[in-house]
């Protein structure tokens, strides 16, 4: 961390700026130029408070050199985390696709969209047994019991399973589901990520739909701290001026979180436009941008669906996607 101080200050004052900062166990560089002077800060920075230094009337400005989310971040961590569920791999140049209704419903409908996606090549199966909805009214989930149905549609086709966890008080209903999903809305749910950095178990963090990718970072730096490196980050959709869709899906974020971590960044192209014929072009683009995986509802009855049948795509439509992707990222080799 870098601070610049204002030209002709109070000699007393600097020095008790110094000293204040070596009693937070830094080391202090002082350069003197002929107009300024700069502090260069040596050690562990995470904890300094940039802004309260930035507020007294001898700084000019506080520059960070390398990002608070040293554990999420690449400048420590050069090389990328594969996340490992069961035989899948993610990450690292293993492209995932993670598919399945937005909710489970009943067996028949779970098993049966397993079985369809596996065969067009998913290799994850997903299904909101928790559901964080708008309204109180709307339909909630199954809950323990849709777990349970996962479970089966699992030993079914041998596909790993994910679903969405909203509090850490159900993590024990969670013990055998292989991926826990945080959802946009419990990105800075921070007793929730706190208990998942103890789980050991790979996280779906997903991107808040009004949070930065700084705060997605430390989001996921909450989990790393926590000791659980397995973490999976995912843009779905921002809140910006959209009046046509559902969100903006965020693509900048693929390349730039690439950029900025090591942990595998997938897309949803579901939750982002919220509408299905939109979902083909927005996967195919979030290839077209490095994304290490894709996650998409897919419903076999998208009109009678409990949950998010309006972004749903059919069997049939997810296997022609998918072969499409197939296509296409064996183009971009
Ligand atoms: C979901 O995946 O079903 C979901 C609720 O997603 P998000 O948290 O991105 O809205
Ligand atoms: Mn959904």
């Amino acid at each position: 961390m870098i601070v610049v101080l204002k030209s002709n200050i109070d000699s007393d004052k600097q020095l008790k700026l110094v000293e204040w900062l070596k009693g937070q166990g830094l080391g202090v560089h002082i350069s003197a130029g002929e107009f300024r002077t700069v502090l260069g800060l040596i050690g562990d920075t995470s904890k300094v408070d940039m802004e309260l230094i930035e507020s007294l009337d001898i700084v000019d400005s506080v520059k960070r050199v390398t990002e608070t989310f040293k554990r999420a971040g690449r400048s420590f961590h050069p090389e990328d985390t594969v996340v490992r569920v069961g035989d899948v791999r993610i990450g690292g140049g293993n492209f995932c696709m993670i598919a399945g209704p937005c909710s489970v419903e009943t067996e028949e409908q779970i098993v049966a969209v397993a079985k369809a996606v596996k065969a067009a090549g998913a290799n994850i199966l997903r299904g909101g047994a928790f559901k964080p909805r708008t309204s109180p009214y709307d339909f909630q989930g199954l809950k323990a019991n849709g777990l349970e149905l996962l479970k089966i549609a699992r030993a079914e086709t041998g596909l790993p399973i994910v679903s969405e966890i909203m509090s850490a008080h159900d993590l024990p209903l969670f013990e055998d589901v292989d991926i826990l999903q945080v959802g946009a809305r419990n990105m800075q749910n921070f007793d929730l990520l706190n208990e998942l950095g103890k789980s050991g178990k790979p996280v779906l963090l997903k991107r808040g739909l009004a949070n930065t990718l700084k705060e997605l970072l430390m989001s996921a730096e909450y989990i790393i701290a926590g000791g659980n490196e397995q973490v999976i980050l995912c843009e779905r959709g921002i809140r910006t001026f959209s009046d046509y869709y559902r969100n903006t899906l965020d693509l900048s974020a693929v390349p730039m979180l690439h950029e900025l971590s090591h942990l595998p960044v997938i897309v949803d192209p579901s939750h982002a436009t919220g509408i299905a014929r939109m979902v083909p072009s927005m996967a195919l683009a979030a290839v077209a941008a490095g994304a290490d995986g894709l996650i998409i509802e897919v419903h076999n009855d998208p009109i009678h669906a409990l949950c998010d049948g309006a972004q749903s795509l059919r069997p049939d439509e997810y296997d022609e996607l998918a072969g499409r992707i197939r296509k296409l990222r064996e183009a971009l080799r």
